[in-house]
Order: C-alpha cells, then sequence, then structure tokens
C-alpha cells in the first residue's frame, strides 16, 4: 500500500489531517498509522526518528540553545458511525478530526516542511492515550527512553480550539469510612448506625468551600466531591459500615502529598483511604519558550481543569501546555468535527513562533 500521507498532502495541514483520520487507528491499533508516520520522518534528512512501540519520536540536532516538543496521540476512542472522514463546507467531520489528528497533522506538517526551526524540536506521536495508563506511549517512552521528552517546554497538540489552557489540575480519590455496631432493627437501640453516620461526612462536603487559585494569569477551580456511598447490609439490619467515596480536583499549587492532607483535614476524625491519585501541573508560563509562544498565539491562556499527559511533562521538570485546533467539547463525540480555520490558524501560529529567525 502506497504511503497516504504523500509530499503533496504533508504541505497542506488541512490534507494531512484528512488522511490521518482515513487511517483507523483506534487505542492498540496504531501499527498502520505509525508505521505510516515512520515513513515520512525517516525520509526527512533533517530528521533522527526512532521507535518505541507504536510510538515515534523524532528530533532536530541543529544545536539550538533550548529545544521543544510537539506531542500528540495516535489513537482514538472507538468509531461511532463516523469513519472515513466528510467535509461539509469549512468542517471535518470523522472520529479523531477534533481529538486529535487535527493537532497531530500540525506536528507532523512542521517536522516535514520546517527544517531550520528556532528551537530544536523533538516530536513525539505517541500510542494509547485513550486507555489506561500503563499502555500510555507517552508513560512508557518516559520508562525507557526518559532522554526523548528531554526539553526546555513542551506543548500538547489536545483540543483546546485555538486557546492556550496551560498546566493541569491533579485528582485525588479516596474513602471516608463510617463505622457502627450491627444489631436487628427491632432493637436498634442495641446497634450504632454507620449510615447515620455518614450525614456528617456529606454536611462537611455540602459546607465545603473550594479554592479558586490564580497562577501565571491561569486561573484554577478547586472541588470536592462525593461521588459514591456504599453502605447497608440486609433490611433488616443496622448497618456497621458505610463508605463515601470523594474525587478532589485540586489545583497544581498542590502536590499530591498536600492534597492528601488537605483531604485528612477536612474529614478529620474520620478513617480516610486514598484509592488513587495523579499530579497537577504547574502553567509554567514563564518560561522563555512559553512567552513567546504565547505572543504567537496572541490571546489569553486559560487554566487547564482537566487531567492530561501535561502531567507527565511536568513531572520531568518540562513546562508543558495543550494548544491545538480542535473543540474539546467535540471529543469523543459522534458528530466530531474540526474547523478548516481552526487548522490553518493552528499551522500560521506555529509557523510564526517556530521560523528561522
Ligand atoms: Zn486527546
Amino acid at each position: 500500500m502506497a504511503n497516504p500521507l504523500s509530499p503533496d498532502v504533508l504541505v497542506d495541514p488541512v490534507l494531512l489531517t484528512r488522511a490521518l483520520v482515513d487511517i483507523e487507528s483506534v487505542s492498540r491499533n496504531e501499527k498502520v498509522i505509525a508505521d505510516c508516520v515512520e515513513e515520512v520522518l525517516r525520509q526527512a534528512p533533517h530528521l533522527h526518528t526512532e521507535r518505541h512501540g507504536h510510538t515515534v519520536m523524532a528530533r532536530t540536532d541543529l544545536g539550538r540553545k533550548r529545544r521543544i516538543v510537539l506531542a500528540g496521540h495516535l489513537d482514538t476512542v472507538p468509531l461511532n458511525n463516523n469513519f472515513p472522514s466528510t467535509v461539509v463546507d469549512d468542517l471535518i467531520y470523522g472520529c479523531g478530526t477534533s481529538d486529535m489528528k487535527s493537532g497531530v497533522a500540525l506536528a507532523l506538517h512542521l517536522a516535514a516542511t520546517l527544517p531550520d526551526p528556532c528551537y530544536d524540536i523533538t516530536y513525539l506521536f505517541y500510542e494509547a492515550e485513550e486507555i489506561e495508563a500503563k499502555y500510555n506511549g507517552l508513560n512508557l517512552v518516559s520508562q525507557a527512553h526518559p532522554g526523548w521528552l528531554a526539553a526546555d517546554f513542551a506543548v500538547l497538540l489536545e483540543p483546546t480550539y485555538g486557546v492556550v489552557e496551560a498546566g493541569c489540575q491533579g485528582t485525588l480519590r479516596a474513602q471516608i469510612r463510617t463505622t457502627g455496631r450491627r444489631a436487628h432493627t427491632a432493637r436498634s437501640w442495641r446497634g450504632v448506625n454507620a449510615i447515620h453516620a455518614a450525614g456528617e461526612v456529606l454536611r462537611r462536603l455540602e459546607d465545603y468551600r473550594p479554592r479558586t487559585v490564580t497562577i501565571d494569569g491561569c486561573t484554577y477551580r478547586e472541588g470536592l466531591n462525593a461521588v459514591r456511598i456504599a453502605g447497608g447490609v440486609a433490611g433488616n439490619v443496622v448497618p456497621d459500615e458505610c463508605t463515601v467515596e470523594v474525587n478532589l480536583r485540586f489545583a497544581p499549587d498542590r502536590t499530591e502529598k498536600q492534597a492528601l492532607e488537605h483531604v485528612h483535614e477536612v474529614f478529620e476524625g474520620y478513617d480516610v483511604e486514598q484509592t488513587d491519585s495523579a499530579p497537577g501541573a504547574l502553567p509554567g508560563l514563564a518560561a522563555a519558550p512559553a512567552r513567546e509562544f504565547l505572543a504567537a498565539v496572541g490571546a489569553e491562556p486559560a487554566a487547564k481543569l482537566g487531567w492530561t499527559d501535561v502531567a507527565r511533562f511536568a513531572a520531568m521538570g518540562v513546562p508543558a501546555l495543550n494548544y491545538g485546533p480542535g473543540d474539546p467539547l467535540l471529543a469523543h463525540a459522534p458528530d466530531e468535527h474540526v474547523e478548516i480555520g481552526k487548522i490553518r490558524d493552528g499551522a500560521a501560529t506555529l509557523h510564526r513562533w517556530l521560523a528561522p529567525r
């Protein structure tokens, strides 16, 4: 099969978006798209290309003072009667158009057409972002080839509708347990009801006033919510245990440890067990490449409230942000689409930022 990512397609990020969408790559099925991308990158004499699983890394080695990363995942969520792509007026419809093959197209277009950028650039096209972290290509590479992620600054081309979304909030889940004493409900004075005791836990959640934190001009809004409650033994038994599962979304000025301490404070006097957590990422907009990028975009940055792979870069000391042409509200939707104008704007912005000086 001829590679659909031909030279005339690579020069046009709109054609390239369609060509990438039309290579099916639902998570765990990224071999073909990774083969096509790898072949394109290996043909570029200004790039050094390597591969790990279905993750492809290509970089310039021009001896520039600074290095940046442009990264995007190759996989999509499962198809939903939206394959292959279709075009209606100014919109490209199809699985992955917004999340995030239009973003991948920008990076691949730059890799193929910009031999002498003002920074050295590492391009990362990785597998399995849409499924569990143990398959995530960026996660695997951070363990197998941490050097591939080394940089002064990273841009993830996830859908943000052309706005810079900086940093990301952390997330922590914990179980708050109340205990009591079982008894027959006919003689309930002999027992202690653990579900009733959970009332105080819920009251504390209701009274909780989450913080709003502004860092580098980005406003993060925290939240602490009960997401599940479990308790009860039988229809005639006073229950002796109840658990309330809570989820804290925390601003990136707190570490995971501080976030857990905060949950312990809120639920002082209760048994708190952490079940899951992931760190946030500071926006890191003070770094020189980030400031120049913001100038090229020409719009105010916003805070990223959800958790994204930027945190993997932050964990390695690399400031990172999200910027892509897709609309995040359309990600994973059956009518997923991307505006052709946003793709062209994104390509122009990246060229402005990275053009040789
Ligand atoms: Zn995505």
